[in-house]
């Protein structure tokens, strides 16, 4: 459902991406890790067209995101992504925020907008704080809010990145409940995180990036038993 192959992506001479190939199945939790400055992020973007590449091919959900033919909009219907800073509106309510991309992009009509944002508002255990608007809500809620406008627009797949960095410890934990129960519900996800404890739990494969390369790729059992001095530091200094 998702394809990169030898993905190459500079920022000037800065060369971020270098030759970046990984696939990932329909139903996969895919977890990326790696250092700062790795290029989790960078890949995260370039697979959501966010950033145009240099070298290789990205195809998502049969988009060819490396082709200058790209439906950006057609793109944006089937992938969801969220950010660690959530980006609602602040002048719309929970429910306003979840709905708009269904009115303005999916053109659907109010109601038929009102009842899937209600439903996806429902799953991120959100339904009571509907008519809330952001800043009455705490950063986890906001976050919750942020992945039901999301889940709104029914992707096939999600992209998360760092969601939980700027929260407390508490309100990370209700965030990730969220994430495990997509991935129980079959939702197709990749996800750049440092809870490792939560890559091992919900992810069905590992993606260790270092350099901007993909260093080592597979099942979490690998966290257990790293082939690469490079990733046995990165879990041995436990970020
Ligand atoms: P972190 O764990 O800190 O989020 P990351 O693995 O997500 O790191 P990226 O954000 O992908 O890392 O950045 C990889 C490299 O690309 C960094 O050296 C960064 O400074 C550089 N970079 C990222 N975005 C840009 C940009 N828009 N312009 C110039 N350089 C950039
Ligand atoms: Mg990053």
């Amino acid at each position: 459902i998702v394809r990169l192959s030898d993905v190459r992506k500079s920022f000037g001479t800065l060369q971020v991406l270098n030759g970046v190939s990984f696939s990932v199945e329909p139903g996969e939790v895919v977890a990326i890790i790696g250092q700062s400055g790795s290029g989790k992020s960078t890949a995260l973007r370039c697979i959501d067209a966010l950033e145009t590449i240099q070298g290789g091919e990205i195809e998502v959900c049969g988009h060819k995101i490396h082709s200058p033919d790209l439906d950006k909009r057609a793109l944006r219907r089937d992938v969801g992504i969220v950010f660690q800073s959530y980006n609602l509106f602040p002048h719309l309510t929970v429910l306003e925020n979840a709905a708009l991309a269904l009115t303005c992009v999916k053109k659907l009509s109010k109601a038929e907008a009102r009842d899937i944002s209600l439903d996806c508002l429902g799953r991120v255990g959100l339904a009571e704080k509907a008519s809330f608007y952001p800043e009455q809500l705490s950063g986890g809620q906001q976050q919750r809010a942020a992945i039901a406008r999301s889940l709104a627009m029914q992707p096939q797949v999600m992209l998360f990145d760092e969601v939980t960095s700027a929260l407390d410890p508490q309100l990370t934990g209700e965030v990730l409940k969220v994430i495990e129960n997509l991935a129980r519900g079959g939702m197709t996800m990749i996800l750049v995180t440092h809870e490792m404890a939560f890559a091992r739990k919900v992810a069905s494969n590992i993606l260790y990036m270092h350099l901007g390369r993909v260093w080592e790729h597979g099942p979490a059992a690998l966290l257990d038993a790293p082939q690469t001095e490079e990733l046995r530091s990165f879990v041995g200094n436990g970020l």
